[in-house]
């Protein structure tokens, strides 16, 4: 084994059978010794922190995308400047070789619309440890035996990304094989090398389950995954129920952002929040404190600081801790973007009411096998709601919603229906969006 991978191995060893935190109040006492460990000796490494004194996170600023960007020269410790880093990434994605990197730092850009696309580093050391908790908490415990057995054949996993970077070729060993496909080649290319490949573990976005569990039950594709990992997006009901229903597994979700590794689900099905080794305040969305924006501080990281940073994405809480017993907070969803919160006026006053774009899927949901598939645009008043559907959809579309007006009490949009379209699967899929909000109403959580 090389040192590379024997550094995998030790955190992946580490993560999987190393002494865990067993209580909340356990859990929380090492993040905070891990801050404090932080804050003190990687913090001062980067010029925008050099000659501050911080003794407290909340010390800091909540910070977003844009200051990441805006501030990157002066929040990474190895003197990177962004026109560098983004060039090399752009290079990388234009010739889609992903190799190069500025002396051990990978450089990747997030996947954005264009204009507002971010730039990551990771270094090889922050590359290691990513691999090993990533493979930790997504290879089941069934498939574990066959990555220490030098005998046994390698685990094969099938990858299809957006844009394949070195991060992902780290993962890769004797004992595991990563084979990465291209989502801009699309699934039909894909197939003749997936079913050469017969894959172990498949990942990739639930658009690309989705579409891989239809040529499976077509019978041009006959693969057999044990593990089934949805990333990259919302992985909505529908979608897992598909996805099961063609491959006999339920898949698992990796809440995987370049921001850090978030979120994964455990053996017993439970989304939990990768509290152990990013630390993530709730900034809360409702009153009822199960909806929440994560701010994160990612104190395993010390080349492009992740500090207090608030992503765009809506959490809710399960309403009960998990069977396996992890301190770690449950989600019962990863919902979907800030900006796929649609806004209704409230009946009887001037408030904006929140409409979750849960709430707004499982209206679809409700309307039964007629709707196949969806997408609802509110421009103001109006909301478009685009289907590929049954007859008689409409009607059940139309009821669900009124029944959902009725439970937020909300002033009802006018739903104007129209034929839904397919999309390319690299392009991110957003089936419920806010392309504009209703006039002259404050919308803000
Ligand atoms: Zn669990």
């Amino acid at each position: 084994m090389g040192a590379e991978a024997l550094a995998i191995a030790a955190h992946f060893a580490r993560t999987r059978w190393g002494s865990a935190p067993g209580s909340r109040d356990a859990l929380e006492a090492h993040q905070r010794r891990a801050l404090r460990r932080f804050l003190r000796e990687v913090l001062p490494r980067a010029p925008m922190y050099r000659d501050r004194r911080v003794r407290d996170l909340t010390d800091l600023p909540v910070m977003d995308k844009s200051a990441l960007m805006g501030e990157f020269d002066a929040r990474n410790t190895r003197g990177i400047r962004l026109e560098d880093a983004m060039a090399l990434a752009l290079r990388a994605e234009a010739s889609r070789d992903f190799t190069p990197t500025i002396s051990d730092v990978t450089v990747g850009l997030s996947s954005g619309t264009s204009g507002n696309r971010g730039v990551f580093l990771v270094s090889a050391a922050e590359r290691r440890r990513w691999a090993g908790i990533l493979l930790a908490r997504a290879l089941p415990p069934a498939l574990t035996p066959r990555l220490l057995t030098p005998w046994a054949p390698p685990i094969r996993v099938a990858f299809f990304l957006r844009a394949n970077s070195n991060l992902y070729e780290t993962l890769g060993s004797r004992r595991i094989r990563f084979a990465f496909f291209d989502l801009l080649a699309g699934v039909e290319a894909a197939l003749p090398a997936l079913r050469a490949l017969r894959p172990d573990v498949l990942v990739g976005t639930p658009q690309l389950l989705r579409a891989l569990a239809a040529e499976q039950r077509a019978g041009r594709l006959d693969i057999r995954p044990s593990h089934i990992l949805s990333v990259a997006e919302v992985l909505e009901a529908q979608d897992a129920a598909a996805v099961e229903q063609a491959f006999g597994v339920r898949p698992h979700q990796l809440y995987q952002a370049t921001e850090g590794f978030l979120g994964y689900t455990c053996a017993h099905g439970g989304l939990h929040l990768n509290e152990r080794f990013v630390h993530i305040e709730p900034q809360w969305l409702d009153e009822a404190r199960t909806r929440f924006q994560p701010v994160v501080t990612d104190f395993t990281r010390e080349t492009q600081l992740i500090v207090r940073y608030r992503l765009n994405d809506v959490l809710r809480l399960a309403d009960a801790p998990c069977a396996c017993g992890s301190p770690e907070r449950t989600l019962a969803a990863i919902e979907g973007r800030c900006d796929e919160v649609l806004w209704l006026p409230a009946r009887d006053s001037a408030r904006a009411v929140p409409v979750f774009p849960d709430a707004v899927r499982r209206c679809m949901a409700l309307a039964g096998p007629a709707v196949r598939e969806f997408e609802v645009v509110q421009q103001g008043m109006r909301w478009h709601v685009r289907l590929a559907a049954s007859p008689g959809a409409q009607v059940l579309v139309v009821r669900a919603m009124a029944e959902l007006w009725a439970r937020l009490g909300v002033r009802p949009p006018e739903l104007v229906f129209g034929d839904w379209q397919a999309q390319d699967l690299h392009l991110k899929r957003r089936r419920v969006r806010l392309a504009q909000l209703p006039q002259g109403l404050s919308c803000t959580f």
